[in-house]
């Protein structure tokens, strides 16, 4: 069972995902944040962004694949 909260990613809120395959919670919390925090996402940079998707697969506890934690 994997767990992630919306709060953790520094937004404040307190939406969780959870799931037993990290896939499906990686789209679900990234689908909220996209629908939910819109006014943040477009406020942060790319690579905020880039580093926020970084931060989800780390939570869950494996790397995305390239290489960088
Ligand atoms: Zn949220």
């Amino acid at each position: 069972m994997k767990i992630i909260k919306c709060r953790d990613l520094g937004f404040k809120c307190d939406f969780m995902a959870a799931g037993s395959n990290q896939d499906e919670v990686k789209k679900t919390i990234l689908d909220h944040i996209e629908k939910e925090h819109k006014d943040e996402l477009d406020k942060i940079s790319e690579d905020d962004i880039t580093h926020l998707k970084h931060r989800v697969s780390t939570l869950l506890g494996r790397s995305c694949g390239c290489g960088a934690l």
